[in-house]
């Protein structure tokens, strides 16, 4: 009766309801994008724990991002009415961190091992590789470090590389060099990112008693996006789940048109699999799409059928409200005018009360973000970057910057609190209190607190000395503010204060990685007029994780926006050779095409109402404009859920092709770049007449009241008297 219904099962259909009450055995759920696959994981998560079937340390969920576990996490919490803490839940590298430091010895590691990031590897592979005597400019170690960590997605130690997996990177000795490579990670007591899942794996298929003790612990599996798991997450969750004798409980729920991770060795025929490696699964599909309108869904829908070899799936609308607005398809000039049109139109959502946390920026390259995150700072958007800049995250980052504050505002206490014992200056706990009592007592920042300590030669010694010596720095900078600049102030402060020098003496593998990036944050100054400005900046960046507080647009990579979901989604940079991506169009395989593909199905689906896709017909590429054609995918989706805003679909690519051109010419011209470009004249003829009435995507609309060739002289209703050109108008009457 649904009076004993428990409340979160409540607001499910009957398949998704099936999918959370068979808890026994394995099971797949096999749905496209929307349909609640991981509500249904949440929920079962919560079901499993309030039926009594297992405690919450005894369930294993594996999300894709850190971000999808706290949702969860925060999902279940709500649910059981109480914090959910020690759950085993998370990324799959997150739980593999967590049990390689319980079983770290096997590996000739202790519990304390460090993680390495890529600037740490690559420095690693360079020191290694050097004995080799390779041409480094055809072997770099970057490329190194890509072919071990692909061996690394497939569960390959270099012990376990045979002739056939071997590589002919580095003339044959690639795995002379892996095998280097591991071994001095040991010596550090170190591993990188890809370690975590291929030692834990290693452990669980060598120790039986290790792989027994988990196989008790767990009773029951929940895997998020299974699409994308590659060869090395499979083999952990099939050691982990199968045993002799016994049907595994895991669920796994995934999507195999929104498998887009191939590049990384994901392998969709995981999912295809699943039936084979778990028999007697049951299979439960969901058709109901509750995220997104009518027109999102039949936009995407009608994109992502231009891929062949799918598994096919029913996509039906399960929101019942009308069919909401098109899919927007808007061309503008160039890049610039993107970035300008992206941001105007987040201003205009918001004084319409929409909320910044519902607007996302999808870009297909991290490095497309800077463009709109100049047009946001420029309007005063606040926004941040999911995933990306990580460099301002940084711990040797956050200390220079927190000198940085100090200079610039010597009342900032949280950044002097940071600093005043970094690097040591015998500053103990109980003298900081000392120092925050004074402060509180003479109603003084913490900075002056220490200066007055030092004049009353409360603080002696050593650490006086060192004190006096941070003051005195920082005195020294503000005064080289003014008359040198802000860099050379900055530069004398990390020098004089002894933080950079910190670093310089540190041998440990990290430091020199610090030390450069130290001095990228000062290269970083040079593009800003002060040091507040800088600050300003940054700040906007460094903001970008924190969740609470005032809402933000987010900017992300199509990749890393998978499983989420807006109100709003900008996807900018619809163009042949960045969307889909040069190198794709290079490759020149369908398999390709048809993965960036199933990246603009996820890139639309993440739209609960409004989805602008937007291309532009000039492009910077480097230092140089490049025309560029809208992207085929745009021609891909169906007439009906479209609005094409600017121009008619039938005029896009011929005016793009034209505009281009006629717009590359002049620009090159003025950059004095000699080559084949001619500057040829547009070969199509203005045919709006004298007094028409038109729409133009930046001005809106007005009346013809010239021609003059491909240029119209308009007044426009809002705009006034301009003069544009002529295939960047609309006749609308
Ligand atoms: P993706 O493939 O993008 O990861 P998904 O299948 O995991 O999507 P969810 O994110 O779980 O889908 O759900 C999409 C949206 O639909 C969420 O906002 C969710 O709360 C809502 N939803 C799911 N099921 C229902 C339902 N039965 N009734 C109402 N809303 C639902
Ligand atoms: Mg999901």
């Amino acid at each position: 009766a649904p009076d004993h219904t428990p409340d979160y099962l409540t607001r499910l259909n009957p398949e998704q309801r099936a999918a959370i009450e068979t808890t026994e055995g394995p099971l797949l759920v096999l749905a496209g994008a929307g349909t609640g696959k991981t509500r249904v994981l949440t929920s079962r998560f919560a079901h499993i724990l309030l039926s009594g079937r297992a405690k919450p340390n005894q369930i294993l969920a594996v999300t894709f991002t850190n971000k999808a576990a706290r949702e969860m996490r925060e999902r279940v919490s709500a649910i059981l009415g109480q914090p959910a803490d020690g759950l085993w839940l998370g990324t799959f590298h997150a739980l593999c961190a967590r049990m390689l430091r319980r079983h770290a010895e096997y590996v000739d590691l202790t519990s304390g091992f460090t993680i390495l990031d890529t600037d740490d590897q690559i420095r690693l592979l360079k020191q290694i590789m050097e004995p080799f005597r390779l041409d480094t400019k055809r072997w770099p170690a970057q490329g190194m470090l890509g072919v071990i960590q692909r061996w690394k997605d497939r569960g390959l130690t270099p012990e376990r590389i045979t002739g056939a997996e071997d590589s002919d990177f580095a003339q044959g000795r690639a795995q002379e060099i892996y095998a280097a490579y591991q071994a001095r990670l040991v010596q550090l007591n170190a591993c990188d990112f890809g370690d975590l899942m291929l030692h834990v794996t290693e452990i669980l298929r060598t120790r039986p008693d290790v792989l027994a003790q988990y196989h008790r612990f767990f009773r029951y599996i929940l895997v998020d996006e299974y699409q994308d798991t590659n060869t090395i997450q499979y083999l952990w969750l099939r050691l982990l789940a199968k045993r002799e004798g016994f049907a595994a409980n895991i669920c796994c729920v995934g999507d195999d048109d929104q498998s887009i991770y191939s590049w990384r060795g994901a392998e969709v025929e995981n999912i295809l699999r699943f039936e084979q490696d778990f028999p007697g699964a049951h299979v439960v599909r969901l058709e109901r799409n509750y995220r997104s309108t009518v027109q999102i869904l039949g936009a995407a829908s009608g994109l992502i059928a231009h891929n062949e070899g799918r598994l096919g799936k029913t996509l039906r609308p399960g929101r019942d409200d009308s069919d909401g607005e098109k899919v927007q398809v808007v061309g503008v000039w160039d890049s610039d005018e993107e970035g300008r049109v992206v941001a105007s139109r987040v201003a205009e959502l918001r004084l319409e009360g929409h909320s910044l946390g519902e607007m996302a920026v999808l870009v297909r390259a991290g490095f497309q973000t800077r463009a709109f995150e100049e047009q946001l700072i420029a309007q005063g958007i606040p926004y941040r970057v999911v995933g990306g800049l990580r460099f301002y995250e940084r711990a040797e980052i956050r200390d220079a910057m927190a000198y940085l504050r100090v200079l610039a505002q010597p009342a900032d206490d949280l950044a002097f609190e940071r600093i005043i014992n970094l690097p040591r200056r015998g500053v103990g706990a109980a003298a900081l209190q000392k120092f925050r009592d004074i402060a509180r007592s003479q109603s003084v920042s913490l900075s002056a607190a220490v200066g007055i300590a030092l004049e009353n030669a409360t603080v002696k010694g050593k650490s006086g000395d060192a004190l006096r010596t941070l003051m005195q720095c920082l005195a020294d900078g503000r005064a080289m503010l003014g008359r040198e600049g802000h860099i050379v102030a900055v530069e004398a402060l990390l020098e004089d204060s002894g933080y950079v020098p910190m670093w310089r003496a540190d041998t440990s593998i990290e430091a020199p990685g610090r030390v450069d990036n130290l001095r990228e944050l000062v290269r970083a100054m040079a593009d800003f007029d002060s040091l507040g400005a800088f600050l300003e900046h940054v700040s906007l960046v460094m903001d970008n994780d924190q969740d609470a507080g005032e809402a933000k647009v987010s900017l992300m990579t199509l990749h890393g926006a998978k499983g989420l979901e807006f109100d709003t989604v900008f996807l900018p940079g619809w163009e042949e050779g960045v969307f889909p991506s040069q190198r794709t169009l290079d490759e020149g395989g369908l398999s390709g095409l048809e993965e960036e593909r199933r990246l603009a199905y996820v890139g639309i689906t993440r739209a609960r109402r409004r989805a602008i896709i937007l291309h532009a017909a000039n492009r910077r590429i480097y230092a140089n404009w490049q025309s560029s054609m809208p992207s085929r995918f745009i021609d891909e989706l169906p007439d009906e859920h479209i609005e094409v805003v600017g121009q008619t679909k039938a005029e896009r690519r011929r005016t793009a092709q034209a505009e281009s051109l006629f717009a590359a010419g002049p620009m090159v011209a003025r950059r004095e770049r000699s080559g084949p470009h001619t500057v040829s004249p547009r070969p199509e003829r203005c045919d709006i007449p004298l007094g028409a009435r038109v729409f133009h995507q930046k001005f809106g609309y007005g009346m013809v009241i010239g021609v003059e060739h491909d240029r119209l002289e308009v007044n426009f209703e809002k705009a006034g008297h301009k003069r544009v050109i002529a295939s960047f108008v609309e006749q609308v009457s």
